[in-house]
C-alpha cells in the first residue's frame, strides 16, 4: 500500500474505531461485535506499524500508555478549580434552597439538578479542536499536575470528539471501581505490597504513578460532570449541558435527576440512597446544582466554592463494640491474614462479627489491643472495617496482638520476605491453603458449585474425602451423606451441582484455576486471546506480557503455573472429569434474543448484574444501560429503579426474571 493510500485508510479506521468506542462506552450500545472490533482495531495498528510517521497523539492505538515520565509537569488552570461546600442533613439543604431563592429573589420552586458525587479525584479535561490535549489534577485549585498521558489510558475517555472543532475545557472524577479495586488488593495483598484503603486512595495512587503503562493495568474510570466555562450558547441549563457532552462522545456523569423544589431534591438523595450500594462507582454523596444557567451567573463564587451548587454527604455509618481476639487465617497462597473478631454489632443493615485487619502493620497503625473498644465503620467502604479504638474505655489489661511464628494450621515455620509486609505460610500441603483453594474453586464467580460451601468444604478434607480441586469430581453421595448434616437430598443436589460445573465459561474454569494475580477479568483477557488451556499452557511469557491488562508479572506467574509439574497434572484430570477448557460453546448455539436490546433493573434472584448481562449478550441480545424508545424489554427485578418508570412511560415491554428465562428457553 502507498502512503497516501495508506492515510486514507487510517483515517477511516480511526472514525470508525471513534465511532464504535462512542457505542460501546458512552452508550453502552454497540453496533459491532467484539471481534469485528478487534479486527478493525488490528488492521489500523498494522498500518501504523508500516508507516508510523502517520501516527498521531489522537489515534485510538495511542490510549495504551506511553513513556514514563521524570515526574509531572506544573499546570496553572486558567479558572480556579473551586471545590464544594458540604451539608451533612437535610436541614441544612433547606437553608441552602433558602438562600438561593432569596438571592434570586424569587419565591418560586427552583430547579435543582441531583448528581451521584463520586468518590473519586477531581480532574479538567481540555481538548482543543476536539483532540484531547490536557488532563490536570485539581491540586490546590490554582495549580495542577499535567497527567494528560495517564488520563488518555482511561477507555472511556475518546482522545477524538465527535465533533472535531469544538474547543472545550470539562471537569470531572477520576475513579475505580469497584470490582477493579477488589481485584487490585486482592494482587497486592498476595504480593505482600499494602493494599488501598478505598477506591479514592487506589484511583488517586494510581494517577499518581509516572509510568503510563502502569496506569492502564489499573482501569481507571470517569466521569465529566461540568464544564469549565459555558461554551453553548444555545444551552440554557446545567441538565442540558450534560446531554449535549455526551453527544460529544464524553462520559457524562449517569443517573442524574431533575428536582423541582427542595422537597423534589430531598426524595432524589433518598432513593438514590438505596441504589448506591448497587452501582459498580463508589459515591460518597449526591451533588445539587441550580439547573438554570443564568442563575449561576447572577449566583457567581464565594472564594472558595460556587454558590449554586451544594454536596450533601452521606454518613459514614459507625458502631462501637468489643475487639474480643485476633485470629490469623492461611490463604489461598500462604498469606496469613489477622482477622478481628467482634462482640456481635449490627450496622447498616447487617450484623458484622469479623473483619479483616489486613496484616501487622496495619494493627500497628491502628494501635488497637485485644479487649479494646474499637470504632467500625461501613461508609462508601467495600468492607466494614475497624477505623480507630476508644482510649479513654482502656482499663490497662488489653492485650498485644503478637505476630504468630508458626502457621496455626498445619504448623510449620512463618516466613516473611524483606520487601513485603505479609507474613506466609510456604508447606504447599497446608490444608488451610487447599481448602481455601477450594472454596476458590466453586465460589459463585468462579466454578459457582451451589451447597459447596467453607464449613462443608472444611469437612470434607479433614475427613480425607477430598484431597485436591480434581477430587471434589469423584465425591459420591454416600460419602457426602456420612458428613455430619447432609441428608439424602442436599447431598444428590451437591453432586448435580458439582455435574453442572463441569459446563462453566472457560473464562471462569481458569479464574477457578486459582492462579496468582489472575482475577476474573485477567481470566477473560486470557480466554478470549488463548481459545484452550493447551494454547495457554504453551503460551511464551513474553507473549503474555504484551498483551493488554496482563503485564509481566502476570505473565511470570502464568508460566510458573504451568511449568509445575501439579497443576498440569490437576488440568489433566479435570480435562478427564469433562470440565470445558476452552472458549465459546454459546457461539454455534441458540441465539434467542439475537438482535434485541435489553435494559436490567432492580435486582435479580438468579443472576448478579454481570451474570445477566454475559448472559444477555451469549445468546445474541444487547444488554443496554439506559431505557430508550430502541429498547425492546426491560427485566424488573425486586425495588427496580427509575428505569422501570421510564419504561412505562415509553410503553417498552417489561418484564420478570421468569419470563426471561423463558424467553431464553431456560425453563
Ligand atoms: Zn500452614
Amino acid at each position: 500500500m502507498k502512503e497516501e493510500e495508506a492515510k486514507k485508510r487510517i483515517e477511516e479506521l480511526r472514525n470508525r474505531i471513534n465511532y464504535h468506542n462512542y457505542r460501546y462506552y458512552i452508550l453502552a450500545d454497540p453496533e459491532i461485535s467484539d471481534e469485528k472490533y478487534d479486527e478493525l482495531y488490528r488492521e489500523l495498528v498494522s498500518l501504523e506499524e508500516q508507516f508510523p510517521q502517520l501516527i498521531t497523539p489522537d489515534s485510538p492505538t495511542q490510549k495504551v500508555g506511553g513513556e514514563p515520565l521524570k515526574e509531572f509537569k506544573s499546570v496553572r488552570h486558567e479558572l480556579p478549580m473551586l471545590s464544594l461546600d458540604n451539608t451533612y442533613n437535610f436541614d441544612e439543604i433547606r437553608e441552602f434552597d433558602r438562600r438561593i431563592k432569596e438571592l434570586l429573589g424569587v419565591n418560586e420552586d427552583i430547579e435543582y439538578t441531583v448528581e451521584p458525587k463520586i468518590d473519586g479525584v477531581a480532574v479538567r479535561v481540555v481538548y482543543e479542536k476536539g483532540v484531547l490535549k490536557l488532563g490536570a489534577t485539581r491540586g490546590n485549585g490554582i495549580v495542577g499536575d499535567d497527567i494528560t498521558e495517564n488520563i488518555k489510558t482511561i477507555k472511556r475517555l475518546p482522545l477524538k470528539l465527535l465533533d472535531a472543532t469544538i474547543d472545550i475545557d470539562v471537569r470531572g472524577e477520576v475513579f475505580m471501581d469497584r470490582n477493579t479495586f477488589l481485584e487490585l488488593n486482592e494482587i497486592r495483598e498476595e504480593s505482600g505490597e499494602k493494599p488501598f484503603a478505598n477506591p479514592r486512595n487506589a484511583a488517586a495512587g494510581s494517577l499518581k504513578l509516572l509510568d503510563p503503562k502502569e496506569v492502564a493495568k489499573r482501569n481507571l474510570d470517569l466521569f465529566i460532570h461540568s464544564v469549565s466555562r459555558q461554551i453553548f450558547p444555545d444551552i440554557s441549563t446545567h441538565f442540558d449541558t450534560l446531554k449535549r457532552l455526551r453527544k460529544l462522545g464524553l462520559p457524562v456523569i449517569e443517573n442524574n435527576a431533575l428536582a423541582t423544589g427542595i422537597n423534589e431534591v430531598i426524595d432524589a438523595i433518598n432513593s438514590w440512597d438505596k441504589l448506591r450500594e448497587e452501582q459498580r462507582y463508589m459515591t460518597d454523596g449526591m451533588v445539587i446544582k441550580v439547573n438554570r444557567l443564568d442563575f449561576h451567573d447572577k449566583l457567581g463564587n464565594t472564594a472558595k466554592a460556587p454558590r449554586w451548587a451544594i454536596a450533601y454527604k452521606f454518613k459514614a455509618k459507625q458502631a462501637r463494640t468489643e475487639l474480643k481476639d485476633v485470629i490469623f487465617q492461611v490463604g489461598r497462597t500462604g498469606i496469613v491474614t489477622p482477622v478481628a473478631i467482634l462482640k456481635p454489632v449490627f450496622l447498616a443493615g447487617s450484623t458484622i462479627s469479623r473483619t479483616t485487619l489486613h496484616n501487622m502493620d496495619e494493627i500497628k497503625r491502628l494501635g488497637i489491643k485485644i479487649g479494646d473498644t474499637v470504632v467500625v465503620e461501613k461508609g462508601g467502604d467495600v468492607i466494614p472495617k475497624i477505623v480507630g479504638y476508644e482510649s479513654s474505655y482502656r482499663k490497662g489489661n488489653e492485650k498485644e496482638i503478637l505476630p504468630p511464628k508458626i502457621c496455626p494450621v498445619c504448623e510449620s515455620k512463618l516466613v516473611k520476605l524483606p520487601d513485603e509486609v505479609a507474613i506466609r505460610c510456604i508447606n504447599i500441603n497446608c490444608p488451610a491453603q487447599i481448602k481455601r483453594r477450594i472454596e476458590h474453586f466453586a465460589e459463585r464467580n468462579a466454578m459457582d458449585i451451589r451447597g459447596l460451601g467453607e464449613e462443608l468444604i472444611s469437612k470434607l478434607v479433614d475427613t480425607g474425602f477430598v484431597k485436591d480441586i480434581a477430587s471434589i469430581y469423584t465425591l459420591k453421595p454416600e460419602e457426602l451423606m456420612s458428613i455430619e448434616r447432609m441428608g439424602k437430598k442436599s447431598s444428590e443436589n451437591l453432586i448435580a451441582a458439582i455435574e453442572k460445573s463441569k459446563d462453566r465459561d472457560y473464562f471462569r474454569v481458569l479464574y477457578a484455576l486459582g492462579i496468582r494475580y489472575v482475577g476474573i477479568n485477567t481470566a477473560k483477557i486470557l480466554a478470549k486471546k488463548y481459545r484452550n488451556i493447551d494454547e495457554l499452557a504453551e503460551a511464551k511469557s513474553d507473549d503474555l506480557a504484551s498483551i493488554e491488562g496482563v503485564g509481566p508479572k502476570i505473565a511470570e506467574s502464568i508460566t510458573d503455573f504451568f511449568n509445575t509439574a501439579r497443576n498440569r497434572d490437576l488440568i489433566e484430570k479435570l480435562k478427564n472429569f469433562g470440565v470445558r477448557m476452552e472458549s465459546e460453546k454459546m457461539e454455534s448455539g441458540p441465539k434467542p434474543l439475537k438482535g434485541l436490546k435489553i435494559v436490567v433493573t432492580g435486582s435479580l434472584k438468579n443472576y448478579s448484574r454481570q451474570e445477566i448481562k454475559d448472559l444477555i449478550e451469549s445468546m445474541g441480545g444487547h444488554s443496554t444501560e439506559s431505557v430508550s424508545k430502541a429498547t425492546d424489554y426491560v427485566i424488573v427485578g425486586e425495588n427496580p429503579g427509575s428505569k422501570y418508570e421510564k419504561a412505562l412511560k415509553l410503553n417498552i415491554k417489561t418484564i420478570s426474571e421468569e419470563e426471561f428465562e423463558k424467553l431464553i428457553g431456560k425453563n
